[in-house]
């Protein structure tokens, strides 16, 4: 921090492409490949993103470009977020979660931590730098986070099980808010790895005949970071900064889910299919706002989870959509939509 601001605005809307490794054998007719950094092709389609990952990329390169300027913009005073788009079992909780073992083991993992631990590291390291450099400790942070799931349009608490039908209230004060939803303070980076196991293992899970573990809900982590500078004798007195960091881990939205699986699927897809698209109606016109530079109003629509991203979305915000995709075959025609999805965010 510290250096002069960049002449040009970073795009508020990047996406990404990450294709995982494939789990069948190759096909003639189907080809999708990473052209170049920031390329894709589908047999003779080609697809422009902010930068593609192939299925040989690490959880760290995803990290490097995704989540270190999420860090930076956060500490910054940016609301930042990332949404990881895709089919089921394309790898969107494999980027953003990783394994709970390698969150545990931190640093010291076979890197298959994912971002949103990596993010937390780095987060609460340069906080502490911040601190220790500074002499006479002039911002003073706390940092608090949350962890929902929206299933069929309704909310739950995965910190406290218990709570479910939460509802969206709007504050003059404090904007769009979870009414009882938990918050817990954070002040390192174990403390969020607890956090992020607990509600990670209470997702609802359901188990379809396409996907043995197919997930149907949206998960959203939260974490707000207030710093304010309480030196009387400094120059930054009195200031104040608050952002937010919304990670976001989205149902898959394949539509077919098959019948033996229960009527409860059938449901569960149309609740997921009308959030997913007033999300990229949202999304879509989050990035075209930096072109017409308008201030008018984003249309958040009528779901949970527009409605929620309400205070990560408006404003000063820096949104990352990661988009997971698989190059089989199999999947050609989700894998298409995903990579549409992208573009219309673009
Ligand atoms: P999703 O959350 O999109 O349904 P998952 O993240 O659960 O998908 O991934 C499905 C399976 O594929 C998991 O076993 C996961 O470990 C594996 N996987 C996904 N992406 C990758 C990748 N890029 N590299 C290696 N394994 C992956
Ligand atoms: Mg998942």
């Amino acid at each position: 921090s510290g250096g002069a601001a960049p002449s040009l605005p970073d795009p508020p809307v990047k996406v990404f492409v990450r294709i995982r490794p494939s789990t069948g054998p190759g096909s003639l007719d189907w080809d999708v490949k990473k052209a170049s950094d920031d390329s894709l092709s589908v047999g003779d389609r080609k697809f422009i993103f902010d930068s593609v990952f192939d299925s040989k990329s690490a959880q760290e390169d995803v990290f490097q470009l995704v989540g270190i300027p999420l860090v930076n913009d956060a500490l910054m005073g940016y609301s930042t977020s990332i949404l990881a788009y895709g089919q089921t079992g394309t790898g969107k909780t494999y980027t953003m979660w990783g394994p709970p073992s390698a969150m545990v083991e931190g640093a010291s993992s076979n890197g298959l931590q994912g971002i949103v631990p990596r993010i937390f590291q780095m987060l609460f390291s340069k906080i502490q730098q911040e601190q220790e450099n500074s002499d006479g400790r002039q911002f003073n942070y706390q940092c608090r986070c949350s962890f929902l799931e929206i299933y069929n349009e309704k909310i739950g608490d995965l910190l406290d099980p218990n709570k479910r039908n939460l509802e969206i209230r709007d504050d003059p004060k404090h904007g769009f808010y979870v009414d009882n939803l938990t918050e817990e303070y954070v002040t390192n980076y174990e403390d969020v790895t607890q956090i992020l196991i607990k509600g990670l293992s209470s997702r609802k899970v359901g188990a379809t005949s396409t996907n043995s573990k197919s997930s149907r809900s949206h998960i959203v982590f939260t974490c707000i970071i207030e710093s304010w500078c309480k030196e009387t004798s400094s120059k930054c007195f009195g200031s104040s900064k608050s952002s937010r960091i919304s990670l976001i881990d989205l149902a898959g939205f394949e539509k077919t889910i098959l019948d033996d699986a229960g009527k409860q699927c059938l449901k569960e897809g149309k609740f997921v299919k009308k959030s997913t698209s007033q999300l990229g109606y949202l999304v879509n016109s989050l990035a075209e706002r930096s072109h017409s530079g308008s201030p008018e109003a984003l249309p958040y629509g009528s779901s949970c989870l527009t409605h929620l991203l309400r205070e990560s979305l408006g404003g000063n915000a820096k949104l990352s959509v990661i988009c997971t995709i698989s190059p089989d075959k199999k999947y050609s025609g989700e894998t298409v939509s995903t990579l549409r999805f992208g573009q219309r965010a673009k």
